[in-house]
């Protein structure tokens, strides 16, 4: 935290100078390939926003333009499931980092079909099978969570996206059927593979991310609509989970850098919780091999470095 506090802080300076700071990284990383519709997005993007208490949102480069959310849905279905299941859930999913790709199928089978925790794909298969048991229409839920969380009635699905993933999701499809093997999952396979794929084609931008996620550091009440979107227990519950399981096999190493609880996608998009200050969304296509943002985990430490603001 600077001497004077952070809020003295001049974000919009801040981020532009970052955006500036991050360009010599491009060319560092690879925009995901593995699902045909995502290899197509050009990876020379950056942008960033954030969004303070007040609700005031800062941005820079390309921070309305939309991009595939992917992996960070996952936050959105945990906090819909939590709703619906309080202690039984954790029967069914863990809160253990795995310490193991996204995708990996390894420990699955060693753990008898019970994910580590909701942010591994085998976890948000979990989660989608519990909404798909809770809700006549899971994939309208969760679309209008997003509208109602981000206060943007536009957002949607883009389903050539989902088709893609569809048609290449074999991985995916092989943990949902292991899971049914051992009871964990109750509806048809086809039925939580839809649903899932369909929630990671969500196309948003950070401003809508970074108003998404603003709830999450303000104790679950959002600054912008108004709404208890999680009750404060719950807030802290989804806090820690992004802190210790939201970028996978690489979460120690972000908590070492950037010291905040956040998410991941594979469309190359970070959502980050500041705790009582801000949230903030950066995006750019290409990733490390952890499958996380190379621009975006850097300009993330950058924000923290020169805010002061970590939860640590
Ligand atoms: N839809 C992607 C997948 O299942 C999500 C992964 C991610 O964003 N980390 O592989």
């Amino acid at each position: 935290m600077s001497a004077s506090g952070p809020d003295v802080i001049d974000y919009q300076k801040l981020l532009d100078e970052i955006a500036r700071e991050v360009e010599p990284l491009y060319g560092q990383g690879k925009v995901a390939s593995y699902i045909p519709a995502l290899a197509r997005v050009p990876a020379r993007k950056f942008g960033m926003a954030l969004t303070t208490l007040d609700g005031k949102t800062y941005r820079t480069g390309d921070a309305t333009e939309n991009f595939s959310v992917q992996s960070i849905t996952k936050v959105f279905t945990l906090s819909i499931a939590m709703a619906y299941m309080t202690g039984e859930l954790w029967r069914r999913v863990g809160r253990e980092p795995s310490g193991n790709p996204f995708n990996s199928l390894v420990q699955l089978e060693y753990e008898h079909g019970v994910p580590r925790n909701p942010f591994i794909n085998a976890g948000a298969l979990v989660i989608a099978d519990v909404i798909a048991a809770h809700s006549p229409d899971p994939k309208g839920l969760i679309r209008d969570f997003v509208r109602r969380t981000s206060a943007n009635p536009s957002i949607d699905y883009d389903l050539e996206v989902a088709r893609s993933e569809a048609e290449a999701g074999f991985r995916n499809a092989a943990m949902a059927n292991f899971m049914k093997s051992h009871g964990n999952i109750e509806s048809p396979v086809e039925t939580v593979l839809d649903i899932y794929f369909t929630q990671c084609s969500l196309a948003m931008n950070c401003v809508d991310l970074s108003r998404a996620f603003l709830h999450l550091a303000n104790q679950g009440r959002s600054p912008i609509t108004g709404d208890e979107v999680a009750t404060p227990r719950k807030t802290r519950r989804i806090n820690a989970l992004m802190l210790t399981c939201g970028l996978y096999d690489a979460a120690g190493r972000f908590a070492f850098h950037v010291g905040l609880p956040a998410k991941s996608g594979v469309g190359g998009g970070i959502v980050a919780v500041a705790p009582r200050h801000y949230s903030v969304c950066v995006w750019s296509p290409e990733l490390d091999t952890t499958g996380n943002s190379v621009l975006g985990s850097h300009a993330l430490e950058m924000l923290t470095n020169r805010t002061g603001v970590s939860i640590f």
